[in-house]
């Protein structure tokens, strides 16, 4: 038997001035898609916004629906956008935020395991790391890539 440790590395971030400006403005997408995204039931906003290798933006949000499973997470509704209308384009970092009842950011957020599957995915297709930047209410994490979120993942390896 041999014992085994994964660790993953991320920055966290105490202001969001301590970014570049293009990640400053990649956050800030998201925050924006966060206030119209359809959350009638969970009352929980979330917002993503894509940075694309010609450093156009796509931003998406939740759209849930009355039959929970039929909604959607705003990172794959971003993502899903991107694929379909961009399929050649590779996506360089995702940003996510959220919006609470009252409007406050979560403390912790982040993203489901089927998001995290799917970005995968995206990552894998054009064998380029994505960065992840999470916009919590006191801090922003900067994630290196998807594999740090879903260690020992399935994928097209895997089969
Ligand atoms: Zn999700």
């Amino acid at each position: 038997m041999i014992k085994k440790t994964i660790e993953i590395g991320y920055t966290e971030y105490s202001d969001i001035k301590e970014l570049p400006e293009k990640q400053q403005n990649l956050i800030f997408a998201a925050r924006k898609a966060a206030k119209n995204a359809y959350a009638p039931y969970s009352h929980f906003k979330v917002g993503a916004a894509l940075l694309m290798e010609d450093n156009s933006v796509i931003s998406g949000n939740n759209q849930e629906n009355a039959s929970s499973p039929v909604g959607s997470c705003a990172e794959r509704t971003a993502l899903y956008w991107a694929n379909a209308n961009f399929p050649e384009k590779k996506i360089l970092a995702i940003a996510v935020t959220s919006l609470d009842k009252g409007g406050k950011k979560a403390k912790h957020l982040s993203p489901c395991g089927l998001c995290r599957q799917s970005m995968l995915e995206s990552q894998q297709r054009f064998s380029s790391p994505i960065k992840v930047f999470i916009d919590n209410r006191d801090h922003i994490l900067e994630i290196p890539d998807i594999e740090s979120l879903l260690p020992l993942s399935f994928s097209n390896t895997s089969m």
